[in-house]
């Protein structure tokens, strides 16, 4: 874009901060409109009588997006937050093993784990640091050179539980591999084997903590961005992006006004702009009379997406400390009869569930208990974040979701995933000196995702890639940044995407 643009950025999540701040850095006038009276969206806090509770993100991974976009804005993250490594996730299986990605698990392993890398190699460069094209984008990959290769290597067609069968006998092994399609949101028996990029990630870069919880990572980069002169308004909520001449004008506000703009980069889900998926009564923020071909292509992919999968959150602040516990564990479930697959049926209404999703009877239950005094009292006591796999909050549509409202039910769960963690190991019921419950419905209300669903749409199905919205809407100056755009969701995918965002406006 020649010359400073006026932009407007909606939403202050990771995303938005991050785009943000590299506008201002390169020189335009930026404004950000955020609903919420706090930064952050997903990354949430939550704090009381002494307890405090990362209620988004507890695993952070390829932190080198961090260190790119502090160091394409001024001085490097070492002078803003201090990233320490944290031991690699402990998995508890039922009949008492525990493993870990580091672990040596045999020559197939290793022979998977060569393919995750190879993997890796082949899209991230041209995938996940660029604009997307579409179905093109594939075509644009095999055409470069050694590209036939990378397209066989990525296997396209190939699901990411059909790869991790290919190379793994041991159905533990298998429920590691599965485990990171839920990394994004996903089923592990339609994501695409390109998912195992995501267990070489982990493997390679590690994962990351930084003192005084994840809910840092945003405040530094909203204070990043607010340096370089972005305006941060909370509690401002955009009803419209308006559209004139075919071009993206601005925004109508909560209220009526209207502030102009040159390029508006909407970081709301992506679901919430186009109008898809949305509870009857929402209107889209960009309004179905503005859209062009392009806009209707979008709303058409994303409408052919599925949703990715949400989260039933427990925060417990417990009496005592526990012995032998990792900063992260899974906790599965059995890995006989339906095994790992009920989940997914549940989460997504597949196989026996077909059209029913419902909670999961069985989930593999996820505990995040960072040893930091910064989260309790000084008084031996313990801040756990207790995540499981969920179906998205849609009481409009019995079919797609569920009522996580309904009276008595979110309740009723929670005292359910405590039992199920009891059974596996980790009883923690009569330590509880209180609990707090964060429904998918709760999300929805908190950070405008649409039915709670943590990354937009899930990598189900091979063409999924390809449908998640671009960052360039079709409506030229309107661009999408955040986990509900391409590259997708996560901390490290939502920063690519705010580097692919500014690098669409440019320099002035
Ligand atoms: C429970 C949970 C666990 C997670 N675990 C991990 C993890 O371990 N590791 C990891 O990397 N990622 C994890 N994630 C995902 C990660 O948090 C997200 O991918 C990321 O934070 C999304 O950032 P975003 O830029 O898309 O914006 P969001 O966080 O979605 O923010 C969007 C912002 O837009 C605002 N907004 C919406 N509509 C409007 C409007 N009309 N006007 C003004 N403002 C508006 C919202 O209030 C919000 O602040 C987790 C998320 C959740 C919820």
């Amino acid at each position: 874009m020649a010359g400073v643009a006026r932009v407007i950025v909606v939403g202050a999540g990771l995303g938005g901060l991050a785009a943000a701040a590299r506008l201002a850095a390169s020189g335009h006038d930026v404004t950000v409109c955020e609903q919420a009276g706090t930064v952050g969206g997903k990354l949430g806090w939550y704090e009381r009588d002494g307890f405090a509770f990362d209620t988004g993100p507890s695993l952070l991974t390829w932190p080198d997006q961090l260190r790119r976009l502090f160091a394409a804005t001024g001085a490097p993250l070492g002078a803003s937050l201090d990233l320490r490594p944290v031991a690699p996730t402990d998995h508890r299986f039922t009949d008492g093993s525990r493993l870990h990605l580091t672990d040596d698990l045999g020559p197939g392993w290793r022979r998977l784990l060569d393919r995750a890398r190879r993997i890796w190699d082949a899209t991230e460069g041209p995938f996940l640091s660029r604009p997307l094209h579409g179905p093109r984008t594939l075509a644009q990959l095999a055409a470069r050179p050694g590209g036939l290769r990378d397209v066989a290597t990525i296997a396209p067609g190939t699901s990411l539980r059909a790869l991790a069968r290919a190379h793994l006998d041991d159905p533990r092994h298998v429920a590691l591999v599965d485990r990171m399609a839920t990394y994004t949101g996903s089923d592990p028996r339609r994501a695409p084997a390109a998912l195992a990029s995501v267990l070489h990630l982990e493997l390679t870069g590690g994962s990351w903590y930084t003192p005084g919880g994840l809910r840092r990572v945003v405040d530094a980069v909203a204070d990043r961005a607010r340096e370089r002169g972005v305006r941060v308004l909370t509690q401002t909520r955009v009803e419209e992006v308006l559209v004139h001449a075919g071009r993206a004008a601005g925004v109508r506000l909560a209220g009526g006004r209207r502030l102009p703009a040159d390029v508006v980069v909407v970081n709301a889900d992506a679901a919430a702009l186009y109008g898809v998926r949305t509870p009857p009564g929402q209107h889209p923020l960009l309004p179905a009379a503005t859209a062009t071909a392009p806009t209707r292509g979008a709303r058409a992919g994303l409408a052919a997406t599925t949703p990715s999968l949400s989260g039933f959150v427990l925060l417990l602040a417990l009496r005592g400390r526990t012995p032998d516990l990792a900063h992260h564990t899974v906790l599965f479930p059995p890995l006989d009869g339906a095994g790992y697959d009920d989940e997914f049926d549940a989460v997504f209404g597949s196989g026996r569930r077909r059209g029913r999703p419902s909670a999961v009877p069985e989930p593999a239950v996820y505990v995040s208990a960072p040893d930091d005094p910064a989260l309790r009292p000084d008084d031996g006591s313990e801040a756990w974040f207790v995540l499981v796999n969920a179906p998205r909050h849609a009481p409009h549509d019995v079919r797609a979701g569920v009522d996580w409202r309904a009276p008595g039910f979110a309740e009723a769960y929670a005292d359910h995933v405590l039992a199920v963690m009891a059974r596996r190991g980790l009883d923690v019921r009569d330590r509880v000196l209180w609990r707090q419950v964060r429904t998918p419905a709760d999300l929805e209300v908190a950070t405008g995702a649409v039915g709670g669903s943590i990354y937009g749409s899930s990598s189900n199905g091979a063409r999924a890639a390809f449908l998640r919205p671009a960052n360039r809407s079709g409506v030229p100056g309107l661009l999408l940044v955040g986990g509900s755009s391409h590259p997708g969701g996560g901390i490290p995918l939502v920063l690519a995407s705010a580097a692919i965002a500014a690098g669409l406006v440019g320099p002035v």
